[in-house]
């Protein structure tokens, strides 16, 4: 499947291609739009194929955004109004644009050229010479290695790292996508998926390409409406969604309303988690409020396009096993369990290896992580990308187990983060010279963050001072990597090689 071709397709259809409140776009206004604007962005970034940053949340001129960049012959770089100014500013610092689009409120960074696509329409009044120009060469442009889009996530040096993906591995990964729930989306058209996920978390990814393959409609959540009962079920209920894209955690958020049932969404068929844990719980409160309904875990890292096994989670399976397995790989991935370089035997836990054709490129311009996660692995006598995930995990009965994880790198509600980021930017408070984060766990999963901290100043009150460094940190990092719990120690417990001792520290109050 070649995604641009079957856009291309359907560049005449009138059918809603996304809903965000009361804006819409349809798929013909989508692809007239985004040629506009591809030209625009040739005009202005010359023939060179330089990244553009898209920054913004669920305006469904995003879409426009991405797919302009996409045929002007560029990767997008989707930054989420919740990222922090500081941690922008790092992203931009390193991506260096030529060109950053935005539909919300932006202050402009430096020399970078920034354009606001809501409020200056002109950019879409380009000349039609230059429109049909675009029209001709793009799609021709865009080649299977050219990067796609680049989705930065939590890096432990402090700084996030951007994961590249190609053109060919996010067709690779929507073919497969496609294939799940009821004989496979590809052959029921015309469905609408609920977006939950920010566009810079590549669980969007699922939803926003499913959807667009298919030629359905995304309805999408904005984030003051997923932070209010009322607004959410109001705009579920209008969704009368039947494709549901989330990560466990927020369909637990929904799961504590009871009205979150068939009647509440009476066509949902398809429920596709992926991103962290999903648990027996969940399932089966899920499978009794939704009877009619598939629910498929999905696993994998936005290193290798979204997610690469699946399992279909029914009675038996959930009865079955806990915690329950997260599938099978699809197919053009291979998945070992290896302790060093050695492949381990059924049942034996090790670290899971991602070796296959949705494997990124690496990381954008970071020589020393690409050597430590990305390889090439020869299988079937050829030489095949591979990742270490950093992901713990076995296999029993054919299936894939998920259990934890090597490093610090931890998921908090579906948001994933290495808890030395964390550390790094609590440690740019002014006073505190040594902090180490810890996970509080709560029914298998991460309840939230506690922050030890060595602060050398004087204080007086400790709320209140736990109350100004959350502040600061708002100012570097976004709300859900701030911890809790901060509690200020005099000296933290060190291991015989001098590093933080965690498991005491775990055990510290
Ligand atoms: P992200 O790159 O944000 O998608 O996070 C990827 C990480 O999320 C993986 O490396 C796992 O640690 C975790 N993860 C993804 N899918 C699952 C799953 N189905 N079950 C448990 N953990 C998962």
């Amino acid at each position: 499947m070649e995604l641009l071709k079957v856009l291309e397709e359907y560049q005449n259809s009138e059918r809603l291609a996304m809903i965000t409140g009361e804006k819409k776009i349809t798929y013909n206004q989508l692809w007239e739009q985004s040629d506009k604007l591809a030209a625009y962005i040739k005009s202005t970034c010359g023939q060179d194929k330089s990244p553009v940053i898209v920054y913004g949340h669920k305006d469904p001129l995003m879409l426009v955004a991405f797919l302009a960049c996409v045929k002007s012959g560029r990767a997008y770089v989707p930054i989420d109004i919740n990222v922090p100014r500081s941690r922008i500013e790092n992203i931009i610092d390193s991506v260096c644009p030529k060109l950053i689009l935005v539909t919300e409120k932006f202050t402009q960074y430096k020399e970078y050229p920034c354009v606001n696509i809501v409020r200056d329409a002109s950019i879409f009044e380009i000349s039609a010479n230059r429109d049909s120009d675009c029209r001709i060469s793009s799609l021709d442009y865009v080649k299977e290695e050219d990067v796609y889009y680049i989705i930065f996530t939590s890096g432990s040096t402090g700084n996030p790292k951007g994961v590249q993906i190609t053109y060919g591995a996010l067709n690779r990964f929507t073919e497969w996508a496609l294939n799940l729930g009821y004989g496979g989306i590809k052959n029921h058209k015309h469905q609408c998926f609920i977006n939950q996920a920010p566009f810079s978390f590549d669980l969007s990814v699922m939803d926003l390409y499913m959807s667009l393959a298919s030629e359905s409609c995304l309805f999408a959540l904005e984030k003051q409406v997923q932070m209010d009962y009322k607004k959410l079920f109001e705009q579920l209920k209008k969704s009368n969604a039947n494709v549901w894209v989330s990560t466990p955690s927020f369909a637990d958020l929904c799961l504590a309303d009871l009205s979150f049932s068939k009647n509440l969404l009476p066509n949902m068929e398809l429920f596709l988690f992926c991103g962290e844990i999903l648990t027996n719980k969940t399932v089966e409160q899920l499978l009794h409020r939704f009877p009619k309904a598939q629910i498929y875990n999905t696993y994998g890292p936005t290193e290798s396009t979204v997610a690469v096994t699946e399992i279909c989670v029914d009675e038996e399976i959930n009865e079955r096993y806990n915690p329950l397995p997260v599938g099978v790989a699809k197919p053009g991935t291979r998945i070992k369990i290896l302790d060093g370089d050695r492949e381990l035997p059924e049942g034996e836990k090790g670290e899971i290896v991602i070796i296959g054709n949705t494997v990124s490129k690496g990381y954008f311009k970071n020589e020393k992580e690409n050597q430590r996660a990305f390889f090439s692995y020869v299988i079937d006598g050829k030489p095949t990308p591979a990742y270490r995930t950093g992901d713990k995990g076995y296999f029993q009965d054919g299936w894939l187990f998920y259990c934890g994880r090597i490093d610090l790198q931890i998921k908090l509600h579906g948001y994933r983060m290495e808890l030395e980021d964390v550390e790094k930017n609590l440690m740019k408070v002014e006073g505190i010279t040594k902090a180490v984060v810890v996970p509080v766990y709560e029914e298998e999963k991460v309840k939230y963050l506690k922050a030890f901290c060595i602060y050398e100043k004087e204080f007086e009150n400790s709320h209140k001072l736990q109350k100004k460094i959350k502040e600061e940190m708002s100012e570097f990092v976004p709300e859900y990597m701030i911890p809790r719990k901060i509690t200020f120690v005099e000296e933290i417990p060190m291991t015989a090689n001098g590093k933080a001792d965690r498991r005491r520290i775990q055990e510290m109050n």
